[in-house]
């Protein structure tokens, strides 16, 4: 038997800022509140692995910066907050709104159960974009978010002769957390376009409203380029070698470069992770300059399943900073509609709020997706790596009639790996749609279908059964409740 409450009152899906400070605020109010997420410890990926870190290698803290030595304190209060914490937790699913019961589907230490609320917040947080060119799925390519996981979470640096490519603020922080930390890489190859008057001029707005933060990414990228040698414009980039890599290939004001290397980390910016909010059937749009497909959302974060809502970056980017700010608002319009007062006390949107969308409005137009990783020009391209399905392949289908994403699965396999889709959905979109000459938003998305992460069959099979509302019993009857709501192992 399960040793795992399997009721309460609201379930949140993300330990990062967003649902950590919704959590402080609903167990604040007493409410019943349950906070999943499949990291060991919170903090999501801007504070990952902050306490270990602060308690075990406190002298990191400040090269990996001030705003990831700002996390101790939210998640201290979480700790404190009466939240009940499932960490190591996967969600595998969200039951349809055809079921007769709002669900999720939990995966435990190998362990499958269903957790029933009555209200979800997903707030499950932002994904790397993928960033598909000839030679990344080589032993030795990887993104630089993959490598700043291993930094926060074990103290893993990369050696001297590490090269970052791509375009961010991501890429930069973690030159500059490098540099800190006595690593200087080889080389940043920077994929950026040249901005226009229109994007400094949305950058003098973004001065004004936040300089602090516009002072400190330029800070990051100039003390990067100082120190390493930066190329900028860079096209044509490729990866090299048979079996693992040897040298980077690139393109820049017209000459060709070849740099050997045993590590190229790639970074495009970061998208909202929808993986969850598609599989629960909530509608979706795409959003053109964040170049990504984010949640219909009305109030603070209503979906178009009222049961359901969502917050922080999987709503659309805009950092950390924001998803707090918004996972309090959130939790206070969830008590309204739990007391069924139809959100009426949402919390005025704060003057740091209205700031902070100027930034992103800016760091929005100066770190576009870069077009020669959205569009492979090669088609020997892969673009799925679980299938090995190329950039060709797609546009050949697409050619031959194949309408969308979904269609060319069948054709093709694509998206049908381990991934589930998460490394090409954006790529595959964006091909189909070039060769339809339509919009991504037209072309649409795959259709994602639960379980979202693997589990066996056998798994499923010993799935406790539930004894509750929909077999008459009420809620708080289910034979798996062995823990008081409040009473929390993790702590
Ligand atoms: C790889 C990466 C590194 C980043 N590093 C930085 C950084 O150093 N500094 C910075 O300012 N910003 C960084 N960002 C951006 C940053 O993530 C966000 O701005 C901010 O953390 C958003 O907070 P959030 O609460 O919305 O989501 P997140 O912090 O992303 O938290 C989402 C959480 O949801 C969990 N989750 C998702 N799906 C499931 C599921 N199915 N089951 C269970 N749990 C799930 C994840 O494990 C994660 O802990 C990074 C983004 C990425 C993708």
């Amino acid at each position: 038997m399960s040793d795992r409450r399997s009721t309460c009152e609201v379930a949140i899906v993300g330990a990062g800022p967003a649902g950590l400070a919704a959590a402080c605020v609903l167990a604040g109010k007493g409410v019943d509140v349950v906070v999943l997420d499949e990291q060991q410890t919170p903090g999501g990926q801007v504070f990952r692995g902050i306490e270990k870190v602060n308690a075990t290698r406190p002298s990191d803290l400040n090269p990996l910066g001030a705003s990831y030595g700002a996390g101790i304190e939210l998640v201290r209060r979480f700790r404190e907050s009466g939240a009940y914490y499932r960490p190591g937790t996967s969600v595998w699913e969200i039951t349809s709104d055809q079921e007769p019961e709002l669900a999720l589907g939990l995966v435990e230490n190998g362990a499958t159960q269903m957790l029933y609320p009555r209200h979800i917040i997903l707030a499950t947080g932002a994904m790397e974009r993928p960033t598909p060119f000839l030679g990344w799925t080589l032993p030795g390519v990887m993104t630089v978010g993959a490598a700043q996981t291993l930094l926060k979470s074990s103290g893993l640096l990369p050696g001297n002769d590490v090269v970052l490519a791509g375009t961010g603020p991501l890429l930069y922080l973690y030159a500059n957390q490098l540099i800190g930390m006595g690593i200087t890489p080889q080389a940043i190859l920077d994929t950026r376009p040249s901005a226009t008057w229109g994007t400094y001029l949305s950058g003098l707005n973004a001065l004004l409203a936040c300089p602090g933060a516009v002072i400190q990414g330029s800070r990051w990228m100039h003390d990067a380029k100082r120190q390493v040698e930066a190329t900028s414009h860079v096209t044509n980039l490729r990866a090299k070698g048979d079996d693992r890599l040897r040298s980077v290939s690139y393109q820049s004001a017209g000459r060709l470069y070849d740099m050997a290397t045993a590590l190229l980390l790639v970074h495009d910016g970061v998208i909202s992770n929808t993986w969850l909010s598609m599989s629960a059937g909530l509608t979706h749009h795409f959003d053109s300059l964040q170049g990504c497909w984010v949640p219909d959302i009305r109030g603070v974060g209503i979906t178009s399943r009222e049961s359901i809502s969502m917050v922080g970056d999987s709503v659309g980017i805009a950092g950390a900073e924001v998803a707090m700010l918004q996972g309090e608002r959130v939790a206070h319009e969830v008590l309204g509609q739990l007391n069924d007062i139809g959100g009426a006390q949402p919390l005025p949107e704060p003057a740091a709020l209205k700031r902070q969308r100027r930034l992103r409005r800016f760091l929005d137009r100066y770190f576009p997706p870069t077009s020669q990783f959205q569009l492979p020009v090669d088609d020997d391209t892969i673009v799925c790596r679980c299938e090995e399905v190329t950039a060709g392949e797609i546009r050949s289908v697409a050619a031959r009639g194949c309408m969308g994403p979904n269609q060319a699965k069948a054709f093709t396999r694509c998206g049908m790996g381990p991934c589930m889709g998460r490394k090409c959905a954006a790529t595959v979109s964006q091909l189909m749609a070039q060769v339809h000459d339509m919009s991504v938003g037209d072309i649409g998305h795959y259709r994602i279908r639960p379980p979202l992460r693997p589990i066996t069959v056998g798994q499923l099979a010993d799935m406790p059964i539930r004894h509750g509302p929909s077999d008459g019993a009420p809620a708080a009857a289910t034979i798996y409740d062995t823990l008081a709501p409040g009473e929390n192992p993790n702590r």
